[in-house]
């Protein structure tokens, strides 16, 4: 490393472990809030004409290339969502309408894209269906994909060229969001650095999930430092080093080891059953690798955020089946999509809401987009067909609600065929937790998210790095809360297993199993370290 400045420390919010040293690659993550607007003189008409076609043909490129990853990564059905923005692109009716603004209004390109395609998609958004209705974002992203191409660009400042969204570099933005795992090569990047989020948030359960060192918390990172600067991370303890010596270098690496891309597998133990949480399909391979002994949750939003808004009954099922077929026979409990709070799915529009956690999110939601859980409810049934099928509802507040929802997944399947479905609630609304023993009279399992169940237990945002400390397990209440839970599954013979957080974290398992927990569900790389404590709790007990 060159060392052209003096050394700088800084400390943030340790998210993810591991070490990375690298140069940046700074995100320009909120580059679309003003598009340049000016007029333009009668002989630049041309040239603006041709600043146009290049962004569409350069657009056009990079839309195939994310298409070809998506479809290696995840699978062919969200590869596809891809092609129908190539299609846009090529619509000779927006070259014309573009066209047109800069002939007839001199308009700059970029205000002629932008207006043409917000035309577009207001025009969609006020007819009266709802599949219609949900295409309508795709003009959104074309429109930012064109802004980027004619300057903006997601990854700023990149004088050297070098910088390809965040090919082994240390990613810099301001916030770490689902989203930007299909923006970015999230295969070579080599950590994280941003300016807000919490550990909990599902950003930083994602760079866990990579095995991606993560840090948060610097809130003027993105003014101290530009594309391309030389910085050491550790995601464990959340240093962060600007222009690093070679000897900090070294002397981090000896006491710190490179986190390691995947580690050892350890056999399953007798006592506590260790399953995954997955989010994309292609975690399946590592968790059949790690011998997992299912997947306690798998959080289908994810997939669905980050492919964009055109998805499909059948490309449900596809990503389904593909984990059903790969997980070789061991129980998949699917998670009904969680969307809202933090994982917002444009194509719903949501309004802007004070408090998101506390809004349209979970079950609430989807009980509000009949035609959204009408698709995936129909996949799964397909999926069924094949083999049982566990169905998990999130954010289910009470009995009512559960057997609501539950009844609205059987009719939108009650005119096909399907097999064995069980249907399971997730335990992290503190209400939910203090019904479970009414609930666990009409569910066949329970899973308790100890990532929403401490947030609203002890109103601590999960999403805020200042709030770290707070969020904390250690309250006795909250171990009550989960003998409650656990007691409850037991009296009737039903599987309760923990998959917040909390129980991939190798301290905790000890109390966990004295909480009477006999299955938790964590994150893959955790299965390891996760049976290993428990091996350790049961030798000494
Ligand atoms: C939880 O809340 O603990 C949980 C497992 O769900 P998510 O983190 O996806 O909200
Ligand atoms: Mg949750």
């Amino acid at each position: 490393m060159s060392n052209k400045r003096f050394e700088k420390i800084i400390t943030g919010v340790a998210l993810s472990p591991g070490i990375a040293v690298a140069r940046i690659c700074l995100l320009n993550d909120g580059r679309h809030s003003d598009v340049p607007e000016y007029t333009i003189e009668s002989k630049n008409i041309v040239t603006e004409i041709e600043r146009f076609y290049k962004a569409r043909a350069t657009a056009m490129q990079n839309v195939i290339r994310v298409a070809a990853r998506v479809r290696s990564k995840i699978g062919e059905a969200e590869g596809g969502i891809f092609d129908a923005h190539v299609m846009i692109l090529e619509d000779p009716q927006l070259q014309e309408d573009v066209e047109h603004l800069i002939k007839e209004k001199h308009l700059n390109a970029e205000s002629a894209i932008a207006e043409t395609l917000d035309n577009y998609e207001v025009r969609l958004l006020e007819i009266d269906d709802e599949y219609i209705r949900e295409r309508a974002t795709d003009f959104g992203e074309i429109k930012r994909r064109l802004l980027d191409e004619l300057g903006e660009k997601l990854v700023a400042n990149c004088g050297d060229g070098e910088c390809q969204r965040g090919h082994n570099r240390i990613v810099v933005a301001e916030e770490l969001t689902p989203q930007l795992t299909v923006d970015l090569d999230t295969d070579s990047v080599m950590g994280f650095v941003t300016e807000r989020g919490g550990v909990n948030a599902h950003g930083a359960i994602l760079a866990r999930a990579l095995g991606v060192p993560a840090v948060s918390g610097l809130s003027k990172i993105r003014d101290m430092v530009s594309c391309g600067t030389e910085i050491l991370i550790n995601g464990t303890s959340g240093e962060v080093v600007l222009w690093p010596r070679e000897r900090t270098v070294v002397k981090i690496r000896e006491t710190e080891p490179d986190q390691l891309r995947m580690p050892t597998t350890v056999e399953p133990v007798d006592g506590l059953r260790v399953m995954s949480n997955i989010s994309m399909p292609s975690e399946i391979k590592c968790a059949v690798a790690m011998k997992s002994e299912g997947i306690g949750l798998y959080r289908t939003e994810i997939e669905l955020i980050t492919g964009g808004s055109d998805y499909c009954e059948d490309c449900f099922y596809d990503s389904y089946y593909k984990v059903f077929c790969e997980n070789q026979g061991a129980p998949i409990a699917y998670r009904m999509f969680d969307i809202g709070s933090d994982k917002k799915l444009p194509g719903l529009n949501i309004p802007n809401e004070r408090n998101p956690a506390l809004g349209l999110r979970g079950a609430r939601l989807l009980m509000k987009n009949k035609d959204l859980l009408k698709m995936q409810a129909r996949a799964l049934a397909r999926v069924s067909v094949h083999g049982n099928v566990s169905v998990t509802y999130p954010m289910i507040v009470d009995k009512n609600q559960f057997l609501k929802i539950k009844q609205m997944f059987n009719d939108a399947i009650s005119d096909m065929e399907y097999g064995q479905i069980k249907h399971g609630v997730m335990f992290e609304v503190p209400s939910a937790c203090l019904l479970a023993e009414e609930i666990m009279e009409v569910a066949d399992f329970g899973s308790i998210g100890t990532n929403d169940l401490v947030q609203y237990m002890f109103a601590v945002d999960r999403d805020n790095e200042l709030l770290v400390d707070e969020f904390s397990p250690d309250h006795q209440v909250l171990w009550k809360m989960l003998e409650l839970v656990s007691a409850a599954g037991k009296n009737r013979d039903k599987t309760i297993t923990v998959c917040g957080e909390l129980a991939g974290d190798p301290r905790y398992i000890g109390k966990l199993i004295e909480s009477g927990v006999s299955a938790v569900s964590v994150s893959v790389r955790m299965i390891p370290a996760v049976r290993t404590a428990a091996n350790e709790y049961f030798k000494k007990n």
